[in-house]
């Protein structure tokens, strides 16, 4: 979980130890108790607090003040973001993809036809059915195989109500279906199966990358992203970095949050520092975790500004509000699942 109250302070050594210098305590970072005025420096109790006062208050009225204009900054972050401008022209001078739709923010996933909030964005949590092509969250998938259990119902779609498949084959019959009517989804789900010999279908890795090209040609983001691992790997293809790196940028401007990512940690390589900070910072805005890390690396060094990167994690937080309840409801079936184990042990 990101900590609601960050350090304003780039030295994470002046918080590993108590501020006090009689004291001078060591301690893992963010286990000593921080200044609440100023959050610059730390503690290991009120009495070293108290001790240091008279050295701190200076220091601290400086760091409350740099507090107030940050809060200030994420306030203007906020309203930025909900009115939805963000900036194209800023130009970079280093990318050869810099045009206007590289440096777009990630949409957000669609919602959930059942509980309508939004899935989550890395593809987690979710399923498709190849019934009716929706992508329902799993809580909402949960909720209703429990309710279908206790009633002893046919386990059917949580949406169009359609009994579940009893074989692969069925369920192939399904996706293929699907396939006729250009479900990209579908047709990426197939292409899968055949890379990983799943749902009973044999190992094919031709097949595979043809219908991922398909799906990718449809504008699938993720099978763009694969169709580029396929190219770059030489999976069911000829290796060949020049369409490995096309299908990752088209991946990039789906929107598909990994190959920003990725895209991101190439640029890194190529010693292009600020550009993969601005692809991290679309990433991270978007939701993803490893991203917000990069980003908070990349501020210790200045990479990134203190606004950028509170944007960054402002939105961060949204996105993960929403999945909030998510996880909540996932944990209500856990529990459910563990009552259940013990009402099967009480039975044997
Ligand atoms: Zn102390
Ligand atoms: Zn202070
Ligand atoms: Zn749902
Ligand atoms: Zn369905």
């Amino acid at each position: 979980m990101m900590r609601s109250f960050l350090p304003n302070c780039d030295d994470i050594n002046a918080l590993m130890h108590c501020a006090n210098q009689d004291c001078r305590k060591k301690a893992e970072p963010f286990t000593l108790k921080m200044c609440t005025a100023c959050r610059s420096v730390s503690y290991c109790n009120v009495d070293c607090q108290r001790t240091h006062r008279k050295n701190h208050k200076h220091h601290c009225n400086q760091g409350a003040q740099t507090l107030k204009e940050c809060a200030q900054s994420l306030k203007e972050c906020g309203e930025y973001f909900a009115t939805k401008h963000h900036d194209t022209k800023e130009k970079s001078d280093d990318a050869d993809d810099d045009n206007d739709d590289f440096f777009q923010p990630i949409l957000p996933q669609d919602d959930c036809p059942i509980c309508t909030l939004p899935l989550p964005i890395d593809g987690s949590g979710q399923s498709y059915n190849e019934c009716c092509g929706n992508i329902l969250c799993s809580s909402c998938g949960n909720e209703d195989m429990r309710v279908t259990y206790e009633r002893g119902l046919i386990p059917c779609c949580a949406f169009c109500r359609q009994p579940n498949p009893l074989s692969y084959n069925e369920t192939f019959v399904r996706i293929k279906k699907r396939m006729d009517i250009n479900d990209s989804t579908a047709i990426f789900i197939a292409s899968q199966c055949y890379e990983f010999g799943n749902s009973g279908r044999p190992k094919n890795p031709q097949k595979a990358f043809e219908l991922c090209l398909r799906a990718a040609e449809l504008g699938h983001p993720k099978a763009c992203n694969t169709v580029s691992y396929y190219y770059s790997d030489g999976v069911g293809v000829p290796k060949d970095m020049a369409k490995s790196r096309e299908y990752e940028v088209k991946a990039v401007k789906r929107g598909d949050i990994k190959a920003r990512y990725n895209i991101g940690l190439s640029e890194q390589e190529k010693d292009n520092f600020r550009l993969a900070s601005r692809h991290w910072l679309i990433s991270a805005a978007a939701g993803h975790k490893d991203s917000l890390e990069m980003i908070a690396e990349s501020y210790k060094i200045k990479l990134v500004t203190k606004k950028e990167y509170s944007t960054a994690l402002f939105s961060y937080r949204n996105v993960h509000k929403d999945e909030w309840s998510i996880e909540r409801e996932t944990t209500v079936v856990d529990a459910y699942n563990c009552a259940q184990e013990k009402d099967h042990k009480i039975d044997s």
